[in-house]
């Protein structure tokens, strides 16, 4: 800077200088001047300027300069530090960040290096359970959008149902095989208090703090029948397990298994009193068994219409099988 650019009010300091020249001597007056001139750098975005200046602080150099530092720019000194020879002056301008807060995002001028200072020089704070993305101690990212997530906590009680467990008694009255509900299980009642946490207003978690049962479940009782024998008219039936079944009558004519019927069953044995028919995943084709109310037999076919716990028992004639019809009924496995 050269003299001629001093503004009106530094005459009187020049007024002052001059004086003390003329007091002290033209050499050494000329040495005071020279070491109150300073040359600093000034950097602003990729431009560089070496200044040299008279002025005192950043604040009057940047002024002289005309450069203006608005609130969103940065600047790596503060505005009163004293100039000092080769310090370089920094400028960095605001840039658009993009903040999401509270559902919405808002675009705000700012040079923050870090996600903190972004967010507080847009005047946003982060309550003691709030964060940010990226967390605030690291840098503005790249695409300059943060997120402030907003997280609050709410107690809750909620009434739950307390499933019943189920207990296994033998009961050596009952067939193997078959299993009765001795006690109905009914499900309890728990008062359970959670402390739910949300994030920006959605659930997020929720923990469980206590839990008092208003009402204690009610264990289910089954009674597993280990029974093996039973006596049938006199004979003593010994079997592995036993199944209830729906049993149809029907006999190897026409009307029973349709027009195609050769009087054989699947297994190749031929239909008659003695053959049932079973689904081979509840009872296995040839076991041999007993069925109540009709006798012996061995499963030995099949049929499309013969699934889960159905049979079909063979009779000879097809008045036979009518007059027995349709039975509810134990089987007894013999073997398996
Ligand atoms: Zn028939």
């Amino acid at each position: 800077m050269s003299i001629s650019t001093f503004g009106k009010r530094r005459i009187p300091v020049i007024v002052l200088v001059l004086c003390l020249m003329a007091a002290v001597g033209p050499v050494s007056g000329f040495a005071w001047l020279k070491s109150n001139t300073r040359r600093v750098q000034v950097v602003l975005r990729d431009r560089v300027m070496d200044i040299t200046t008279r002025k005192e602080t950043v604040g009057e150099l940047l002024a002289e300069l005309e450069i203006t530092v608005g609130t969103a720019d940065a600047v790596n000194f503060a505005m009163n530090e004293p100039l000092k020879d080769g310090m370089t002056v920094s400028i960095t301008r605001g840039r658009p960040v993009f903040i999401r807060a509270a559902g919405k995002t808002r675009a705000f001028l700012s040079s923050a290096a870090t996600v903190t200072e972004a967010l507080d020089q847009a005047g946003i704070s982060l309550g003691p359970d709030d964060y940010s993305k990226p967390l605030p101690d690291e840098p503005v990212p790249a695409d300059r959008y943060i997120a402030v997530i907003r997280v609050t906590f709410r107690e809750e009680v909620v009434k739950e149902d307390i499933p019943f467990t189920t207990k296994y008694v033998q009961d050596p009255q009952l067939e193997a095989g078959l299993s009765v509900v001795r006690t109905k299980g009914q499900s309890g009642v728990a008062d359970v208090r959670y402390m739910v946490t949300y994030e920006d207003g959605v659930e997020v978690s929720r923990k469980e703090i206590f839990r008092t049962i208003s009402k204690e479940p009610v264990p289910q009782v089954v009674a597993c029948g280990t029974r093996t024998e039973v006596s049938r008219g006199g004979t003593v039936v010994r079997f592995v397990r036993a199944i209830e079944v729906v049993a149809t009558a029907y006999c190897p004519c026409e009307i029973c298994c349709g027009k195609n019927a050769n009087g054989y069953t699947y297994t190749g044995v031929p239909a008659k009193r003695g053959v049932i028919a079973v689904d081979p995943r509840v009872i296995p084709l040839g076991s041999r068994v007993y069925v109540d109310g009709y006798g012996f037999a061995v499963a030995a076919d099949i049929g499309s219409a013969i699934k889960g716990n159905r049979i079909d028992v063979c009779f000879d004639t097809h008045q036979e099988a009518w007059r027995w019809g349709v039975k509810k009924l134990k089987v007894y496995i013999l073997s398996d």
